[in-house]
Formats: C-alpha cells, sequence, structure tokens
C-alpha cells in the first residue's frame, strides 16, 4: 500500500468512525492548556448547534453552559483534572446557539507532562432523549407509586416463593391494623387464615394460570377476622424476578348485604310459593319462567311441565281455542305497557275448571321498557257462583216486586173510587164523622199508591237495559225543576244552578236522584224561611263530584248513614210526608254509576248531599 492509499484509507475509517460517532450523538473535544486553544469536532459541534467551520475559544465554549449550578460544576471538574490530574464524567445542560436547553453528559481527560497539565481531552454526548426517557420512567414510577399508595383497596406485592410481602400501601395497612414494616415481617401467613384447605390448591392454581380471584378470612392485627376477597396476579418486574400482586377487598359489608338479600329472596319465594293465588313471572314475549306451587299442584303438574313454554301453551289455558288466542292477545296488551285483568275459566288437574281473576302486571325498567309480565290468578268460583245466584235473586225479586206493585195498584184504585162513589152518592145522608173516615181511606189509598210507584222505582234501577248517555246535567237539572214548579212556588224555594259538566249516565235515574234531593230539600225546610238550595259541581280526576245543600232542618250525625237504608224516616208522617225510599232509590243510582253517596249536616244548620259518579263508566 502506498502513501496516498493509507491517507485514503485513514481518511474513510475516520468517516466511519464520525458517522457511528453522529449516530450516537457523541462528539470528542480536546483544550490545549498552554495555548487555550479547542478542538470539537463536527459531531461535537453538530449538538452545540453551531457551523462546521466554527472555532470556538475557552470563553465561548463556557459560554454555552447553562450558568448556575451546570457551570459550577463544569468549572470545578476542569480544574480538578488540570490541578489534580483527575478525570471527570458528568451530566449538565448547555444552551445551543438555537437556544434550545439539551442535556449531554461530558467526559474529560487530563494528559500531563512533567507534573504538568499539557491537555485536556474527551467526548460530547448529547443525552436529552435518553434523559426524556428517564424523567418519563421516574414519573411514571411516581405516578404507579402514587396510584399504589392511595389506591382505596388494600395491595400488596409479594414473594409468590416464601409468601413474604415486599410492600403494603395504605389501605392495606388501615384494614389489617399492621405497619408496612410489620407486614414486612409477618408475610402473607400473618394476615390471612391458612387453615383454609383450599390455601395449596389456590397457590398451585396462581402458579400455573397466573392469576386467581378467591374469598378467604382474613386476620387483623387485634385478631379479628373478617370474610376477604383476594385477587392475586404473578408478573416478571424489570429485574426478571417474579412478583405477585394481590388485591385484598373487606367483604364483610358485601356477605352482610349478600345475607340480607338472600334472606330477602328466601323470604320472598315463601310468600311466592305459599299464597294461595296463581302467579308467576313472563317475559314480554309470553314465556313462562317461573310459576309458584300453587299454579303448579292446581293443574297436577311438575315445574318442567311449563317453565320455558309459551304460557298459552300450558295446561291452564287448553280449556278452549279462544281462551288461549285472548290470552295470547292479553299478554301482547301487557307487554306494550297495559296492566289487564279479565274473569276467565281454566284448566286443573283431571281436567276440573275454575274461574280466576286473572291480571297481567308488566313490570317497566328505567328506561321505562317492559322487562316482564306478572300474571296473577286468583280463585274467585265462589264469588262466581254467588253473584249468579244473587242475579238470579234479584231479578226474581225484581219480578215479584213489578208484578206484586201492579196487582195492589188495581184494588186500590177501586178502594178509592167507590169510596169517590160512597161520597158522591150518599153526600147528603153522610155527617162529619162519616166524611172524615172517606178522607181517611182515600189519603190512605194515594198514600200507598205513592209507596208503591216509588217502590216500583227503586226495582227497577237495577233493570239491566238501561243505556249510559251523554247528558247535558244541566238541561236535565232545569227539567227537574220544572217538574217541581208546584212544591218551589208552594215554599218559596230558590234553586241556584252553577256551572254543570255533560256526564255519561243513565238519564232516567239521574233525573229520579236528583228530584229526590231536591225534593227533600225543600221538603224538610224551616218553617220560618224560605228554602235556599245550591247545585253544584267539582271534578274530582275520576269522578264528577255533585252537591245539594239547602238551608233546612238539618240531621242529626248518629242518623248520617241509616237515612240512606229501605223504609228508614226520621220523622212521623204527620210531620213531614214520606215512604223512607227516597235515599235509598238515590243510593242504589249512585251505585248503579260507581260512585258513593253521602251527607254532611248537623241538626238545625241545613244540609248537603254530595254523591259522585265515575266520568269513564266502561274503564
Ligand atoms: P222520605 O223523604 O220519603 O222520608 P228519604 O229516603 O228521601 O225518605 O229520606 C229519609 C230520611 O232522611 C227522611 O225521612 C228525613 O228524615 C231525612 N232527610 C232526607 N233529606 C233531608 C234533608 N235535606 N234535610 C233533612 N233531613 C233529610
Amino acid at each position: 500500500m502506498d502513501k496516498d492509499e493509507e491517507i485514503e484509507q485513514l481518511k474513510k475509517l475516520n468517516e466511519l468512525f464520525e458517522e457511528s460517532n453522529r449516530a450516537a450523538k457523541i462528539g470528542v473535544w480536546e483544550l490545549d492548556i498552554q495555548t487555550n486553544h479547542i478542538f470539537w469536532s463536527n459531531t461535537t459541534k453538530v449538538i452545540h448547534g453551531v457551523e462546521p467551520d466554527y472555532i470556538p475559544n475557552l470563553k465561548e465554549a463556557y459560554e454555552f453552559i447553562k450558568p448556575g449550578s451546570n457551570l459550577e460544576l463544569v468549572q470545578y471538574h476542569v480544574n480538578n483534572a488540570i490541578t489534580n490530574n483527575i478525570p471527570y464524567n458528568i451530566e449538565m445542560q448547555i444552551i445551543r446557539k438555537d437556544g434550545a436547553e439539551i442535556w449531554t453528559r461530558a467526559r474529560g481527560t487530563p494528559e500531563f507532562k512533567e507534573g504538568k497539565c499539557i491537555r485536556l481531552f474527551g467526548t460530547f454526548q448529547d443525552i436529552q432523549d435518553q434523559k426524556e426517557k428517564e424523567i418519563e420512567l421516574i414519573n411514571s414510577e411516581l405516578k404507579m407509586g402514587a396510584i399504589f399508595n392511595n389506591n382505596i383497596d388494600a395491595l400488596f406485592l409479594t414473594s409468590p416463593i416464601d409468601g413474604s410481602i415486599l410492600r403494603a400501601n395504605r389501605a392495606a395497612s388501615e384494614l389489617f391494623g399492621y405497619t408496612e414494616q410489620e407486614f414486612n415481617q409477618i408475610g402473607r401467613n400473618g394476615i390471612i387464615d391458612t387453615s383454609d384447605p383450599k390455601l395449596p390448591e389456590l397457590l398451585e392454581k396462581r402458579k400455573r394460570e397466573k392469576h386467581i380471584t378467591t374469598d378467604l378470612i382474613g386476620i387483623k392485627k387485634n385478631g379479628e377476622r373478617f370474610p376477604i376477597r383476594v385477587s392475586s396476579g404473578i408478573f416478571s418486574d424489570s429485574q426478571g424476578n417474579t412478583q405477585a400482586s394481590t388485591c385484598i377487598i373487606d367483604m364483610t359489608d358485601i356477605k352482610n348485604y349478600q345475607n340480607q338479600v338472600e334472606e330477602i329472596a328466601r323470604k320472598f319465594k315463601g310468600i311466592f310459593h305459599s299464597t294461595f293465588q296463581f302467579i308467576g313471572f313472563l317475559t314480554p314475549d309470553g314465556t313462562l319462567t317461573e310459576a309458584n306451587d300453587s299454579a303448579i299442584q292446581f293443574a297436577g303438574l311438575q315445574p318442567a311441565d311449563v317453565i320455558g313454554k309459551k304460557f298459552w301453551d300450558c295446561h291452564w289455558w287448553r280449556i278452549s281455542e279462544q281462551t288461549r288466542a285472548e290470552l295470547k292477545a292479553n299478554i301482547e296488551r301487557a307487554a306494550k305497557g297495559e296492566f289487564v285483568q279479565y274473569e276467565v275459566e281454566i284448566l286443573g288437574a283431571n281436567n276440573t275448571t275454575t274461574t280466576i281473576l286473572f291480571n297481567l302486571k308488566p313490570l317497566f325498567n328505567e328506561r321505562n321498557e317492559v322487562y316482564s309480565i306478572i300474571p296473577e290468578g286468583r280463585l274467585i268460583q265462589d264469588i262466581v257462583d254467588t253473584r249468579k245466584e244473587l242475579i238470579s235473586k234479584n231479578n226474581e225479586l225484581s219480578r215479584f216486586t213489578t208484578i206484586v206493585s201492579h196487582d195492589l195498584k188495581e184494588p186500590l184504585r177501586m178502594v178509592s173510587q167507590f169510596m169517590n162513589k160512597l161520597e158522591q152518592k150518599y153526600a147528603g145522608s153522610l155527617d162529619d164523622k162519616a166524611r172524615q173516615y172517606i178522607f181517611y181511606a182515600v189519603d190512605g189509598a194515594r198514600r200507598m199508591s205513592k209507596m208503591i210507584d216509588e217502590l216500583l222505582n227503586y226495582s227497577r234501577i237495577s233493570e239491566k237495559d238501561k243505556t249510559f248517555e251523554g247528558i247535558n246535567s244541566l238541561n236535565l237539572l232545569n227539567d227537574v225543576k220544572q217538574s217541581l214548579k208546584q212544591i218551589i212556588l208552594e215554599k218559596n224555594a230558590i234553586i241556584e244552578i252553577s256551572e254543570l259538566p255533560e256526564i255519561i249516565a243513565i238519564k232516567t235515574a239521574i233525573r229520579i236522584l236528583f228530584t229526590n234531593l231536591i225534593n227533600n230539600a225543600i221538603k224538610y225546610s224551616k218553617s220560618d224561611i224560605a228554602p235556599i238550595i245550591k247545585i253544584a259541581c267539582i271534578d274530582d280526576i275520576n269522578n264528577w263530584q255533585f252537591s245539594v245543600s239547602d238551608n233546612g232542618i238539618g240531621i242529626n250525625k248518629e242518623h248520617h248513614e241509616m237515612i240512606f237504608q229501605l223504609f228508614s224516616r226520621l220523622h212521623s208522617r204527620v210531620e213531614y210526608e214520606g215512604t223512607g225510599i227516597g235515599l235509598a232509590t238515590c243510593k242504589k243510582i249512585v251505585e248503579l254509576h260507581h260512585g258513593k253517596i253521602w251527607v254532611d249536616s248537623e241538626l238545625d244548620k241545613g244540609s248537603t248531599f254530595f254523591f259522585t259518579i265515575k266520568k269513564n263508566i266502561h274503564a
């Protein structure tokens, strides 16, 4: 190899060296102590952010170092190297030419000749990236530490080999009552009940699957034993050591809560199965998920025969296709949020049948969607039978009253007719006494006829063929007023009617109702003052509440209920004429409209009769 080739080779080697240094961001530098001349390699210049042709002097070189502790550190080490022949390796911050602050590492080695330093040289490295990572690491370690310490659950770092506790957080100390140092001494076995037979298998499992969650008994420093949930995982730390991180939760409250929930569930099950009612749970698509013992036993079945099946396919409903179709349609309604109730005949064991009052009650979640339906059936066969009997008896009685009333009226008419004839024909030969007897007989017959009419009214009220219709109650009251014109005039009565609503009711019945109440209000007035009768109505959500008040003689509190019974009167016929049928008729009419009637009154202070009628009679 000739000289040129050798130089060329050296150049290449130098370039290679520079290249690798550039990649590692390591430059070299040299300070000639005698001349104070400084040499910076290209990479050193790049680190400082200066041009390749830049040549610094000592003063300028120092000016790149961040003032303060950094500069002091460099000056100290440079002096120490020059005077005491001690090399250095320091980290410092410099300010590059573009003003950016970066971390660098400077190594310096002094060269001595005859006891005197002649040269200082070394490397200069940009370690900003490294430093940032380091800071990041410190920060994340700090963060992890903070998370570990401030976690509300007890956290432990343990060695899976011997069960020693390496670290324990604040919550762990609060829960068990030990300091971190005490934990270090007693280890894992000091805080859990090691007599638990499943422990060895659990540790094996953790080794195998790297993680376990289990319920154990914890032991506090004061000896108290308490339920804990342990969640533990195995991992390798940055040095490759196997460690276990364990989280322990105090389960005392949760266990108590669980016990309470179990207790409630037990009670619920008890009630659910022991009630006479048939009850269960359906999903909105009609699948039976649960049915109580009463329902299942009634049909002579086993739970497996019905649970999980569509409700309408179950035994109870196989009485007819129509029953099943009706149930299916009603479940669809309930699934849309409607409460459905109807009476239906169902099939029991050995093909017996019974009637139940059946409900489908939808249950809603917080988004107001139906998530379940409760089917419930009450055995009402007895009620149905009694009701049938009652209806038939009532019809019988009604027929009887109608017939008897009609039949009685005929002889009554005869009595008054012939009494009148007797009076006309023998007018001259009758004395006062005889005329008085005839008057009593005719008057008795008239009253009896009135009584029969009222009784007929009373018995006809509940007849089935009554139709409900829209009624303008103000018009109806004006009609009533008109029909009572005579007594109103006689007694100088004032009738004040306030605004009244349009109602749905049986017109003839409501007319009788108002006639009776207004008639009574005028009849039972005080002799010395003119009767003032006020009729009003208020809207009571589902009902209309009417009131008829007067300034009459009033009614003692103890009679407020009995006056609504048939034939009950508080006065003699001589004081006030009447039959005792009027208010009983009113009560029957009001009940026909699903309402109530009552009186508010005090003796001598007037009375107010209230009654309600249901607005939507078909609901
Ligand atoms: P009647 O008026 O034919 O006797 P009712 O059934 O209408 O029968 O009334 C029962 C009783 O209630 C009456 O006998 C009377 O004593 C009392 N009563 C009814 N309305 C009033 C009223 N507005 N003021 C005072 N007492 C009344």
